[in-house]
């Protein structure tokens, strides 16, 4: 019985330590940005889908196309815009 409080009591002993580690983090990553982060949450690279086959690709390098009711469609390529046409 002694053995399973003590197991108990490790693994919440665990759990608070890591909540506590988690929020450490969250403080020390508000006063010291991480500059080096490629993926920053704060802009996220739009990604776009190709209206064609489907590919997608950052909306910066899409080919865009504003269709007669407003609304934009992307490609990923000028050949893919080509065959939209056709299609
Ligand atoms: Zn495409």
């Amino acid at each position: 019985m002694l053995k399973l409080l003590f197991f108990l009591f490790l693994l919440f002993l665990f759990v608070t330590l890591y909540s506590f580690k988690k929020r450490v983090d969250n403080i020390l990553d508000a006063i010291f940005p991480k500059k080096h982060a490629p993926n920053s949450s704060k802009h996220p690279e739009e990604l776009v889908q190709c209206a064609t086959c489907g590919v997608y690709l950052p909306k910066h390098a899409a080919v865009k196309k504003i269709k007669f009711n407003g609304e934009i469609v992307y490609f990923c390529s000028v050949e893919c815009k080509k065959n939209y046409k056709k299609g």
